[in-house]
């Protein structure tokens, strides 16, 4: 069974730039994950690679976004700077609808000066490693005080690469009303913990990888 992207309270130019993109319905991840974080409530998604998380939480992202807000309201952390660039390529196909929006990366192994050139000008979405992200606050060429949107994205990969420590000084720096949503392909103790501590009563959706 199959549920068209048309039966959620999305925003009519995203559901228009989705059939343009020939996303019909939804896979069984964003099925079971968009209601919820459409709902304004924390999400816990874990599903295998290549079952569409990506727009997922990018859809909840950019339904909550106020374009005509210039400020970081989402900030997406991701292991490494390919899948950080996989990500915000994948979300300014689904943003194409949204007039001047502004998606910026920051990730490591790329020359700073751009970057703070890129965000001076403004964001209203972050996607980047969590190294560069806590680089940029301690250099104080990024604020994340107005962020009401957190992501993590493949948080398993995150948490291997020894992130943790990172991501708590980062977390630190992010209001306490935001969502939160953490999505990855394993569940593994450290996951728990770290969503113990970040989110607020989250649910929880698992999706078998047989089906
Ligand atoms: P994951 O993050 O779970 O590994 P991705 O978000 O990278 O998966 O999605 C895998 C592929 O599926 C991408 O090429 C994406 O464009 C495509 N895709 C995602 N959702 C849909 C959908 N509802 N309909 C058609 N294609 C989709
Ligand atoms: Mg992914």
């Amino acid at each position: 069974m199959t549920t068209p992207f048309s039966d959620l309270p999305l925003n009519p130019a995203l559901l228009k730039n989705l059939a343009s993109l020939n996303y019909k319905s939804m896979t069984e991840v964003q099925a079971k994950t968009l209601p919820i974080m459409l709902d304004g409530k924390d999400v816990i998604a874990q599903a295998k690679t290549g079952s569409g998380k990506t727009a997922a939480f990018g859809l909840g992202v950019l339904q909550r976004l106020n374009v005509g807000r210039f400020r970081v309201q989402s900030l997406i952390l991701c292991p490494t700077r390919e899948l950080a660039d996989q990500v915000a390529h994948e979300l300014r196909r689904l943003a194409r609808a949204i007039h001047n929006i502004k998606i910026l990366t920051l990730c490591g192994g790329m020359p700073f000066g751009p970057q703070i050139g890129s965000l001076a000008h403004g964001a209203h979405i972050i996607v980047g490693t969590p190294g560069r992200i806590e680089e940029h606050l301690r250099k104080g060429t990024l604020s994340l005080e107005h962020v009401d949107t957190l992501v993590f994205d493949e948080a398993d990969r995150m948490l291997d690469m020894g992130f943790q420590e990172v991501i708590d000084t980062i977390l630190a720096q992010v209001p306490t009303g935001r969502q939160s949503l953490l999505f990855s392909a394993t569940y593994p103790d450290e996951i728990e913990k770290l969503s113990a501590r970040v989110m607020q009563k989250p649910v929880m959706v698992k999706i078998d990888s047989a089906h």
